[in-house]
């Protein structure tokens, strides 16, 4: 259900409906808007509840969340959430250029790529430490190495750090190097980890399964949200489907579907959700025209001796392409890519 607020109830009276809902064992979770405060009450809907609330002072009305994810609906927050970290924001009116390598695989190799793809304007930096890897024999990562590298190169450029944690284990340690926490596709229904990185309080890139629904990614979206964390980007990747010209399948009306039913910001991942080079920059373009509030873009001084997903990482100078065609198309949508030399 939701409690919502009179426009201009004070705080004593939205402290008190918090302290209601908790009492009939709900989880409340307050969303204050510009307009009004909105307060979720998760938990079983009974219809004793809604008529015990719909009576406290500085109530407007109670209704029913229809959804069956709650806090990541519109009907809870209308406004658009603008996910920040360091020198990314995504959402609303920012479009956030996160690029990088898949993998770490050197301080050299980070290092360059950090400034290229900071030159070319992008507003962060992803790069893999720890892999979730197809193979158990596929090279896995440099893990701590690793995320000592990408804080190395947050510390030169100033660009926001993107990595992956894999294992709720590792949740703290990635935590203390990374800006955002990135969940991989094969995790988006690990639960335990989804609540750990919620916990963590750092804001959280959530990708898509390559077998979820989007009904199923804004509810695996609910776990993170529920640990009091509202720092939820959604990631669209690509899908598995009967078609084999691509790696996965990149279905853009994501974008919009999941817009009209979510405050979350939501990025596009042209890299893997198209498995070759040559395509990345078409789908980054038509991600920015069908509203997407970020690209994550893989970037490699050297594709071909990359140690992981070369095939479809750009070079330097590829990506700069990208960004002058990103630009182009977001001001023909009446939008703007998000600056880096301007703090946010
Ligand atoms: C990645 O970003 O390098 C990655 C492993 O992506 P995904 O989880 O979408 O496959
Ligand atoms: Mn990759």
């Amino acid at each position: 259900m939701i409690v919502v607020m009179k426009r201009g109830a004070t705080p004593e009276q939205i402290a008190h409906m918090i302290e209601r809902v908790e009492s009939l064992g709900l989880k409340p979770h307050p969303i204050y808007g510009t307009e009004r405060t909105v307060i979720a009450a998760i938990g079983e809907k009974r219809d004793e509840h809604r008529q015990s609330l719909e009576s406290g002072a500085g109530v407007e009305e109670v209704v029913p969340i229809l959804a069956p994810y709650k806090v990541a609906s519109l009907e809870v927050k209308p406004e658009p959430t603008v996910v920040r970290a360091g020198s990314l924001a995504v959402g609303d009116s920012h479009i956030g250029m996160i690029a990088g390598p898949c993998s770490v695989e050197s301080e050299s190799q980070t290092l360059a790529t950090a400034r290229a793809v900071k030159a070319a304007g992008a507003t962060a930096l992803r790069g893999g430490a720890f892999k979730p890897r197809t193979s158990p024999y596929s090279f896995q990562g440099l893990k701590e190495k690793g995320l000592e590298i990408l804080a190395a190169a947050r510390e030169e450029t100033g660009l926001a750090v993107v990595t992956e944690v894999i294992a709720e284990t590792d949740v703290a340690l990635v935590a203390r190097y990374a800006d955002v926490l990135q969940i991989g596709a094969r995790n988006m229904q690990n639960y335990r980890l989804l609540e750990a990185v919620g916990e963590s309080g750092k804001p959280v890139l959530l990708k898509r399964a390559p077998a979820a629904t989007l009904d199923e990614l804004l509810l695996a979206a609910e776990y993170i949200l529920n640990m009091g964390n509202p720092n939820v980007m959604l990631c669209e990747r690509g899908i598995r489907t009967f078609e084999a010209h691509t790696r996965f399948t990149l279905p853009l009306a994501s974008v919009p579907w999941l817009h009209q039913r979510t405050h979350l910001p939501v990025v596009v991942d042209p890299s893997h959700g198209t498995g070759h080079t040559n395509l990345v920059t078409a789908m980054a373009m038509a991600a920015v025209a069908a509203g997407a509030d970020g690209l994550i873009v893989e970037v490699h001084p050297d594709p071909e001796t990359a140690l992981s997903d070369g095939y479809q990482s750009l070079t330097f100078e590829q990506f700069e392409t990208l960004m002058h065609r990103c630009h182009a198309i977001a001001g023909a949508m009446g939008r703007q890519i998000a600056s880096n030399d301007r703090p946010l």
